[in-house]
């Protein structure tokens, strides 16, 4: 079954962008790993499954159909695939967000936008593929792919403690598409805006959908989990956990006011939430 809502003229559809493990402690940050692997199991190698969940959005008054990040895609190792136990969305002969795409129902080849929350390989990497002669190019030359210009120059020279998530095979070649480089906050599209976030890396940006009286909220790796949803709980990934945690009590205050749906990208059981509060704390609710 198809997860979707409608907020005005957008229609949201959840789409499964593929599934892979990451280490338990570097998903949990400084959270101690009795208090976690009570949320999440780990398996033997001590990751845990996750999903990388993206978003549709279909303009019921123009041609617009917006992409909201891209997964992993198939250009790695099989020894990288097995690292994080990456597996495909379903589906064979086209590239694995194409079929995404294709498994709820929307041609492909209707994709206008590309909005991508920041360029670690887990949301970007499926926006490329290898072509006949192995080379690394865009898998929608003609969309227009939006991103921030802090996070695009971050990815082209990363800090070493990042450079293993960003992969420069799954950045420069977006250079050849229509790309807009953001800077900062607002909205691009009628109804969509972005908002920057600069804690778990250098210009990630959440979206945000309002339409219809209703918000939706795409939260990328500002809480990837609905775990994550508590303000403290931040990621050994996160490159200033503080500057995480202030921007995830703006944005729960925020989710709150205006009751809004969370979309969590990697939570493998929950897709959607909402937050209520309880006992003067702002909490998520249970899915
Ligand atoms: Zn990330």
């Amino acid at each position: 079954m198809n997860m979707s809502e409608t907020l005005g003229r957008w229609r949201a559809t959840i789409l499964d962008g593929g599934r892979l493990s990451l280490d338990g402690g570097a998903m949990f940050g400084s959270v101690p790993r009795v208090v976690w692997e009570r949320c999440i199991q780990p398996d033997q190698e001590h990751r845990i499954p996750m999903v990388t969940r993206l978003l549709l959005l279909e303009d019921s008054e123009s041609d617009r159909v917006v992409l909201i990040d891209a997964g992993i895609g198939d250009k790695e190792s099989s020894e990288f695939r097995d690292r994080f136990a990456v597996t495909l969305p379903q589906g064979t002969g086209e590239a694995p967000l194409r079929r995404a795409v294709r498994n709820v129902g929307v041609d492909p080849d209707l994709v206008t936008d590309l909005i991508l929350t920041h360029l670690h390989f887990d949301h970007v990497g499926g926006a490329t593929v290898l072509d006949s002669s192995g080379q690394s190019v865009a898998l929608f030359p003609a969309a227009t792919h939006w991103v921030q210009q802090s996070n695009w120059e971050t990815g082209l020279s990363p800090n070493v403690r990042e450079k293993a998530s960003y992969l420069r095979q799954n950045i420069e070649p977006l250079e050849a598409t229509a790309l807009e480089k953001i800077d900062g906050s607002g909205e691009i599209m009628p109804g969509i805006s972005v908002e920057r976030v600069d804690g778990h890396t250098q210009g990630m940006q959440t979206v945000r959908i309002e339409g219809g009286g209703r918000v939706m909220r795409y939260l990328a790796d500002l809480a990837p989990t609905w775990h994550h949803l508590r303000a403290a709980w931040t990621m050994g990934y996160d490159i200033c956990a503080i500057t995480v945690v202030e921007e995830k009590q703006r944005m729960l205050q925020a989710a709150l006011e205006e009751q809004a749906l969370l979309v969590l990208e990697h939570d493998s059981v929950h897709a959607i939430t909402s937050v209520e509060e309880r006992d003067g704390r702002i909490v998520a609710r249970k899915p």
